[in-house]
């Protein structure tokens, strides 16, 4: 399989056209047809010289993603199946949220954390995506959005969570590209501030995103209190102590300057005690923390939970008691499938 164009940096893009012998302005050109008219085939760069397009087409591929299925929910939340150049099929996510679109984006096939609640561990890892494949992710999305605006939500900025399938820190080297494309002026010119990673927290990949300090939101997913609850929830992060990773978040937050979130997912009798909500605030008191309750999304292969809401909000309740911040997230498009993998895993893939 060739690489994506849109796996390359900026920087990597221009040295490529510098190599080729081709004036500055080819540059300028060539990252107009991939960002801006997000073009899907060579043919349709008319400005480009047809031997620099042949050339261009011998070594990359232009596109990466097909629509298998598209869904769209009650509550306008959209959905999407899209099917790779191997064949693997990934999900994306537009939700709707207050004024604006969030995208929700898968960084790999599968993934590695083997997290009990989530559809997406099933099937383990399959293989990380490449950066074009994640950049291509957001505009598919955007262009789903111009050909249908999302009523009521006026042509809003979108931002970009990193909650879809897959541990993003486990497949850093194409975040960090990634990152670098969808913030580039030249690229896709999104603010760090819209860009959200959210991340079950193993310290290989905590240590990589502190050293990298991208300056995008991080959200540190916990399910368990203490090492032992966590591990039977989380098998593959909670080899890292939840201290550990809660203090790694909080240095990375001191150093972005942004507050970061600890995200907890609440399951009916296994993580929905008021004891843990109390050993939560312990926690999120380490650093510069909010704290996102949501609610399970139940899986129908196995046997686990939501809380009835009464049991959502005494837990918040002990939270906010304590000073600290906490919101609850009902995830969107719940007839649709839209909890993390399930489209795919419905889909038999
Ligand atoms: N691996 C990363 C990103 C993908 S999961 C992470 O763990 O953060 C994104 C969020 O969805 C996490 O907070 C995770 O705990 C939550 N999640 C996964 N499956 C869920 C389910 N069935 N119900 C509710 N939340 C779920």
């Amino acid at each position: 399989m060739k690489p994506l164009i849109r796996s390359l940096v900026p920087a990597e893009l221009a040295r490529l056209v510098a190599e080729s012998g081709l004036p500055p302005f080819r540059l300028r050109q060539l990252s107009e047809w991939l960002y801006p008219h997000a073009a899907w085939q060579w043919d349709t760069m008319s400005n480009l010289p047809r031997n620099l397009r042949d050339r261009l087409a011998q070594d990359f591929d232009l596109a990466g993603l097909e629509l298998q299925e598209r869904q769209v929910s009650e509550d306008r939340t959209r959905k999407f199946l899209f099917r790779l150049r191997d064949g693997s099929t990934i999900e994306s996510v537009i939700i709707p949220t207050g004024d604006h679109p969030t995208f929700c984006l898968s960084t790999q096939v599968g993934c590695a954390m083997a997290c009990r609640f989530c559809a997406t561990a099933r099937g383990g890892l399959v293989r990380n995506l490449e950066p074009g494949e994640i950049i291509e992710q957001i505009q598919r999305l955007e262009q789903d959005l111009k050909a249908e605006p999302v009523p009521g939500l006026g042509g809003k900025q979108h931002n970009v969570v990193f909650m879809g399938m897959g541990e993003p820190l486990d497949n850093w080297p194409a975040m960090a590209a990634s990152l670098e494309i969808m913030t580039h002026e030249q690229a896709l010119g999104l603010s760090r501030r819209r860009i959200q990673i959210s991340t079950s927290g193993p310290r290989e990949g905590l240590e990589l995103l502190l050293a990298a300090a991208p300056g995008v939101g991080l959200t540190l997913s916990l399910g368990g209190s203490d090492d032992a609850e966590r591990k039977k929830v989380m098998p593959v992060p909670g080899r890292t102590p939840v201290t550990e990773a809660v203090d790694l978040a909080a240095r990375y937050a001191k150093v972005t300057g942004r507050r970061a979130t600890l995200a907890w997912v609440l399951i009916k009798g296994s993580t929905d005690k008021l004891e843990q909500a109390a050993r939560l605030v312990k926690l999120a008191r380490r650093g510069n923390f909010k704290v996102n309750l949501i609610p399970l999304n139940p899986l129908d292969d196995i046997d686990l939970e939501r809380p009835e809401e009464k049991g959502t909000l005494a837990f918040q309740e002990v939270l906010t008691a304590a000073g600290i911040d906490t919101f609850i997230r009902l995830s969107g498009g719940r007839d649709i499938a839209a909890a993390c993998g399930q489209l795919r895993r419905r889909r038999g893939a």
